[in-house]
């Protein structure tokens, strides 16, 4: 087979979706796992829609996502660029292609004209509401004179009433019989001269070199069109494969107005790239076992069109989460420190030491479920030596035993020349040897005591950030308590 080359094709419209990064990191792990390449395409021939930035922003994410194109518009290669508002004399080869050999026609019919026509059709009752047809049968002196008068066309495709049935056979849902009959003639060049995104994905796909072609599953009923389009240009079609729809938890589709589904939101609210993409790689595609976690170099081994799924796939904001918790758990230190940075700007911690952020870090990394976590879990390090207890935990240090283990352990915390986790540890086995104070009767006094708090991250990881000092004066005022 030749080499697979396949693409990822979104609208600069507006904010990348997390559907559309499904899309991008399935064709990405597709083109990785058969060493073929993965391309970026710009459709921006929606002049009315297009979002100045919006470009910017998809490949800013996708390099954020791990998955950065091999070919396009900021890359370049052999066909860049790869922007379609870049590539009109393209689309109009083709279409001067089709209307050459009748398979399209000018449409001189104005917006009240096709208004007028689909109100009627839908009065009478129509099963399918399309284009009527009436300007392919135009003469050229009728064309001539509409022309003259100012008006501009717009080019349809003339779909056949007799084409039968179109079939797409495509790698996830089989054979999909169409009706050419419910076709619509559909717009190919609009009046300004921008092509519609159904010629410009044919024109594009075919001069790219496209293999396969895999996308939202809402774009099923506009293939038959497409595969029209290759047959009369006389070019070969790529395969197919349809992605499954994406759901929230109650199975409604996912769409703008409920819920996140910019992947920027999920960037701010503390996602790590590679949870994200492991979690997504796992919305319609299985490795065919339970495993769940995947690193990204395993999901390219493991991918397989075969085992993309046909129902549509639940969006699991709980799963997402708990897979960002391992994810954040398995990170080396330096990197999570890396990453929290951008959590603490705003925060009273933003300029808090490096050494002293790694040793925060590791106390509340198994803790953390999001970067947004992460101000609220160091809070506790910087509290008051005098902070408030937590009312209800006072009597616990005042007890004969807390108290003659308060002040064993102050007498050798003196004796130290700083305090680590190591040497904490071995304080407080000598305390419990020495004073007969042991387990949870040592342990809970102590931590209240120097924490301020009931609860929270391993003690001896707590004091390594704290030190000596804070913590001399914190036992100092328990033992004054
Ligand atoms: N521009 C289309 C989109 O925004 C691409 C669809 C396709 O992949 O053919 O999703």
């Amino acid at each position: 087979m030749s080499e697979i080359r396949v693409r990822f094709a979104p609208s600069p419209t507006g904010e990348l979706h997390v559907g559309g990064l499904r899309t991008a990191l399935f064709n990405y792990l597709f083109a990785r796992h058969t060493g073929g390449t993965f391309l970026l395409r710009i459709e921006d021939t929606d002049r009315a829609r297009h979002v100045p930035g919006s470009e910017e922003r998809i490949v800013e994410l996708l390099q954020w996502a791990g998955m950065a194109p091999a070919e396009g518009p900021h890359i370049g290669g052999p066909h860049a660029p790869y922007r379609q508002s870049e590539r009109l004399d393209h689309y109009r080869k083709s279409a001067e292609a089709l209307l050459e050999a009748g398979h399209a026609y000018r449409c001189y019919c104005s917006p009240e004209t096709l208004e007028a026509m689909r109100a009627e059709q839908t009065a009478r009752g129509d099963a399918v509401i399309q284009y009527d047809g009436r300007c392919r049968g135009l003469s050229d002196a009728e064309r001539a004179r509409r022309e003259a008068g100012g008006d501009k066309p717009v080019i349809r495709m003339h779909v056949p009433a007799d084409g039968g049935p179109i079939v797409v056979n495509d790698l996830v849902r089989g054979d999909v019989a169409f009706d050419s009959a419910q076709l619509d003639d559909q717009v190919l060049i609009k009046s300004d001269g921008f092509p519609t995104y159904h010629l410009a994905v044919v024109t594009d796909d075919h001069a790219m070199g496209i293999t396969h072609v895999l996308r939202a599953e809402e774009w099923l009923p506009s293939t038959p069109k497409h595969l029209l389009l290759y047959r009369w240009l006389g070019w070969e079609p790529p395969q197919y494969a349809h992605l499954p729809l994406l759901l929230n938890a109650d199975r409604s589709k996912m769409s703008k107005r409920k819920g996140d589904v910019a992947v920027e939101a999920y960037r701010e609210q503390g996602y790590l790239p590679e949870a994200l993409v492991n979690f997504i790689a796992l919305l319609g595609w299985s490795s065919g076992d339970d495993r769940e976690i995947f690193s990204p170099q395993e999901l390219i081994d493991a991918f397989s069109i075969e085992r993309i799924g046909k129902t549509g796939a639940v969006f699991d904001r709980d799963k997402l989460d708990w897979m960002n918790q391992q994810y954040i758990h398995a990170l080396p230190i330096e990197r999570l420190s890396e990453q929290a940075r951008t959590f603490l700007q705003d925060s009273p911690y933003a300029d808090v030491e490096e050494t002293k952020l790694r040793k925060m870090l590791s106390a509340v990394q198994t803790k953390l479920v999001r970067l947004t976590d992460v101000p609220a879990h160091l809070e506790q390090f910087f509290r008051d030596d005098e902070a408030p207890i937590p009312p209800d935990s006072e009597a616990k240090l005042t007890t004969e035993e807390a108290r003659r283990a308060f002040a064993d352990f102050r007498q050798r915390l003196e004796g130290l020349e700083a305090l680590n986790s190591d040497n904490f540890r071995e304080l407080m086995k000598a305390v419990a040897k020495h004073t007969g104070v042991k387990g949870k009767s040592l342990w809970e006094p102590m931590r209240i005591a120097l924490t301020r708090d009931t609860s929270g991250p391993d003690l001896a990881l707590f004091v390594d950030v704290l030190g000596k000092q804070t913590i001399l004066n914190r036992i100092d005022r328990a033992l004054g308590q």
